[in-house]
């Protein structure tokens, strides 16, 4: 998963993105980048980490120009490498170009096997690539006019943000798998920013002035804005967004992120009650919202039973094995006292492969808990996501394969529920338009295209 962000017409653009991308860096910690662009000139900084570890200020500095794009990486198409980081640039016949992008091309294997017989060198192995060859391919004389017609090529989801000759286009795929919200800032109201997430427009005080829609090209230079469309489909947003993916505080779609967890929470108190339980505890972050709506359903008191540290990266350090589950308690540790004795029921908002949970129920029982009944915000996850969401294969799904009273077993819990399909659809109530709803059914609104031979990874740069 990733976020991307966009701003046009503001002379501290570089600035003001590495900024959104903070507020976006819940949707990707792998690497981070900001492209701007004066007079067509592009300038980059993109590196492996954090934001905070990967812009200095003096770099910020020498981002200069009033358009700039940014991105937050977490692969799912390409592997993490420096290569893949995005913003992707290239230079072709009409200049510079950067593209940012959130979402999985379920098409790019095939386009890549056509484009590299047709003697393409590709610079990356990222799915995002063959959208720039399919720009330098195309004849005609604009640059929204490149964009669409390599749009028009690509199958998936898709939400981009592109910057070239001095402009920002933003676009998102017909059926808006992933979010893309347009706005503009309130102490400059003639500067357009688009995100991931209205988030990042809160921390750069900008008011969001609506999605950019399914299939929409928006195309912004200077302070003039265009509009142009690609057919669209049927709405389709990934309904894991609302689940997991974004931030509580963010608006999605015209909803509220909280909002829409705390009804997953009271409906699934509804759906899977607990007879006289102590308290409900979330698992930090993922599970708060949802809990709290359990806890305040069900009228059981809510308490933070784990304490999460959060400023655990990724660990280098090999556990030993005379210290168990080293890897959840660097992250999560019990409240001692708290839940000694109690019947405890625990929210989180999905399993997946089962072994966070497992390792979460064993760290609740040596607190003392004497039952742990695990309730989760969401339906049984049983297909992978082709559009962008990182889940694994099908085989390491455990949901796929076991039922909710097996994988109580194998997680050690005295009970495992999940809210319905149906619980889900009446807490998001219909959304703003339809859901891609393919993790939890199977039903996926656009086949992935699996390549003819599985490519090999040729270019491996540390
Ligand atoms: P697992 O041990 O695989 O069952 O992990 C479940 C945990 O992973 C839950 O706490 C979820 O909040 C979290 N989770 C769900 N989807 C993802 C994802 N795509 N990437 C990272 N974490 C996830």
């Amino acid at each position: 998963m990733c976020g991307v962000f966009g701003i046009a017409n503001h002379p501290e653009a570089a600035n003001l993105t590495y900024l959104g991308l903070h507020a976006l860096q819940h949707r990707g910690q792998e690497s981070a980048g900001v492209v701007s662009s004066e007079g067509g000139t592009l300038h980059a900084v993109r590196k492996m980490g954090l934001v905070a570890d990967v812009f200095s200020a003096d770099l910020l500095r020498s981002l200069h120009g009033a358009v700039a794009v940014g991105h937050v990486r977490y692969s799912t198409a390409g592997g993490s490498l420096p290569k893949n980081i995005q913003p992707l640039t290239a230079e072709y016949r009409h200049g510079a170009v950067a593209l940012a992008h959130n979402g999985n091309l379920v098409n790019a294997e095939a386009l890549r096997d056509s484009l590299e017989r047709d003697g393409a060198i590709f610079a990356s192995n990222s799915d995002t690539e063959v959208i720039l060859q399919l720009m330098a391919r195309c004849p005609q004389p604009t640059l929204t006019g490149r964009f669409a017609w390599a749009l028009s090529h690509v199958k998936g989801a898709y939400s981009l943000v592109m910057t070239s000759e001095d402009r920002l286009v933003a676009a998102r795929d017909p059926f808006g798998f992933r979010p893309l919200i347009l706005g503009r800032l309130r102490s400059s109201p003639r500067s357009y920013v688009v995100a991931s997430e209205t988030c990042a427009f809160d921390l750069i005080e900008a008011e969001a002035i609506r999605d950019v829609e399914p299939g929409e090209i928006l195309t912004i230079e200077g302070e003039t804005l265009r509009s142009e469309r690609i057919p669209s489909e049927p709405k389709r947003f990934c309904v894991f967004e609302h689940v997991y993916f974004a931030r509580p505080d963010s608006r999605i779609n015209g909803q509220g992120v909280y909002e829409l967890r705390l009804r997953m929470g009271s409906v699934l108190a509804r759906e899977a009650p607990v007879d006289n339980a102590d308290m409900v505890i979330p698992v930090p972050d993922s599970g708060v919202v949802a809990a709290l709506g359990y806890a305040r359903a069900a009228d059981i008191p809510f308490e933070m039973g784990l304490i999460r540290n959060h400023y655990v990266g990724r660990t280098f350090i090999e556990p030993k094995d005379s210290i168990r589950h080293f890897g959840v308690k660097l992250k999560l540790n019990p409240v001692p006292g708290l839940l000694d004795g109690k019947k405890v029921v625990v929210v989180d908002d999905s399993i997946v492969r089962g072994t966070t949970s497992r390792k979460i129920v064993k760290m609740i029982r040596e607190a003392g808990a004497a039952e742990v009944h695990v309730r989760i915000s969401s339906p049984p996850v049983i297909r992978p996501c082709f559009y962008g969401i990182d889940t694994p294969t099908r085989g390491e799904l455990i949901a796929n394969s076991h039922s909710p009273a097996e994988i109580a077993r194998y997680i050690t819990a005295d009970s495992v529920a999940y809210l319905s399909p149906e619980g889900l659809a009446e807490a998001v109530h219909g959304g703003a338009g339809g859901f891609c709803t393919a993790c939890f059914t199977g039903d996926y609104p656009v086949p992935f295209e699996p390549p003819a031979q599985r490519r090999q990874l040729r270019l491996v740069e540390l």
